[in-house]
């Protein structure tokens, strides 16, 4: 049956929700209450850890042909929810799986604008008007964290089908809140995480180069920023798991990362492709879920700084932590030859590696205060050194020569 797609079952609770659906009201999990600040890194001695993973992950080429099944062991009423373009490129074979299974299919809900409270809290009203039972999620990070937290707020489960490989959100249980004019608000915990998360190579390969770009960026900065934060002489077994996984998502990128750009611009997908799939969305996911979120320091500080400008805030989030990594290897005054292979990689991988890719416009006065923001970012202060204006603009003046000079 599982031909093609491996089922990873990383559950802990072996869900059956769908046909216990009080089952997270008799078993609630524990929530905490501290803001985030003070769940970063060696911030967390008396807090009690919380992992939450994804139900079940399928993954690889043809994934989406178990989605029937899936969803039928978790309800008979389904609706698929995302963005516009995401649900007219898998509705047919949504619709197709949830006949197999004889799952009603309740139609599609479109996703517009941000994750933002509003639409949550409209998304869950159409939840329980519609009487659904099964969500089916597809889109990018914002879409899959609409429809996670609005599925969480009617106590539903959410399959996840992501259709661009941006971020980890398929796997994860936050939804990163905005306002609605799109302002960033905060990282919401859920209470539980996605049902199933299916990773559906053939599908992934269809994405613009950019995503696949992004989700890239975001992923090695699991290992520039975590080797950077943690002292891997004096790692707690959850830590030494963190880093370990987030050295694979490295390493996997850093094999394959060329190969997969290749599978996305023909619109094939190739096993390098599966592989850096599974470092975006597995390896990083788990990153994420063992440091609870703690993994983030001067390439996420140097994005929150570019969505204030308005010339650099439209790229997707991975490419901006693509470029961070970057600037972060440079505050960390790594070698030439260090900082040359990593602008080769990210170039090989469709990363900015200068900043006139972000913007032929930036003047000295938006160059200074995107490093302002970024420096009282709350992912600033996870480093271990102090950094200033200066040595943040000599590392971006350092990494933009560098990647100038780029043969
Ligand atoms: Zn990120």
């Amino acid at each position: 049956m599982w031909a093609d797609a491996h089922d990873l079952d990383l559950d802990l609770k072996k869900a059956n929700f769908g046909r216990n659906p009080t089952f997270y009201q008799q078993n609630p999990p524990p929530t905490t209450t501290l803001p985030l600040t003070l769940l970063r890194f060696q911030k967390v001695k008396m807090f009690t850890h919380r992992l939450v993973f994804p139900a079940s992950v399928l993954r690889g080429r043809g994934a989406i042909k178990h989605l029937g099944s899936m969803c039928g062991r978790l309800g008979q009423r389904a609706l698929l929810v995302g963005g516009k373009r995401a649900i007219a490129s898998v509705e047919a074979s949504v619709i197709d799986q949830l006949e197999q299974q004889m799952v009603s299919y309740l139609g599609h809900e479109v996703l517009s604008g941000e994750c933002c409270q509003e639409e949550i809290s409209r998304l869950a009203e159409a939840f329980r008007v519609q009487g659904v039972e099964v969500i089916i999620a597809t889109g990018g990070g914002r879409a899959l964290d609409t429809a996670k937290a609005a599925g969480v707020a009617c106590n539903l489960p959410v399959v996840t089908l992501p259709s661009i490989p941006g971020t980890c959100a398929a796997v994860t249980s936050l939804a990163f809140r905005y306002h609605q004019d799109g302002r960033f608000r905060d990282m919401l915990p859920l209470n539980y995480g996605p049902a199933a998360a299916v990773i559906d190579a053939d599908l992934l390969a269809q994405a613009p180069l950019n995503w696949l770009a992004a989700g890239i960026g975001d992923t090695l900065a699991k290992w520039y920023e975590y080797r950077a934060i943690s002292d891997e002489h004096n790692l707690t077994g959850l830590a030494g798991v963190a880093r370990t996984n987030s050295a694979l998502c490295f390493t996997q990128i850093e094999h394959f990362a060329a190969d997969a750009c290749l599978a996305v611009e023909q619109g094939k997908a190739n096993n390098a492709l599966e592989q850096v799939l599974d470092a975006i969305f597995l390896y990083a996911g788990l990153t994420s879920i063992m440091s609870n979120g703690a993994h983030t320091g001067a390439a996420h500080a140097l994005y929150e700084g570019f969505t204030v400008c308005s010339k650099t805030r439209h790229f997707p989030h991975g490419l901006l932590v693509g470029f961070g990594n970057l600037c972060l290897l440079a505050l960390e005054n790594r070698s030439d030859d260090e900082l040359q292979a990593a602008l080769a990689l990210a170039r090989a991988s469709a990363i900015p590696t200068q900043l006139a890719h972000l913007s032929a416009e930036l003047t000295e006065q938006d160059l200074a205060s995107i490093i302002d923001h970024s420096l009282t970012a709350p992912d600033m202060a996870n480093m271990p050194f102090e950094v200033d204006f200066a040595a943040m603009k000599a590392a971006i003046e350092r990494v933009d020569s560098l990647g100038r000079s780029l043969i």
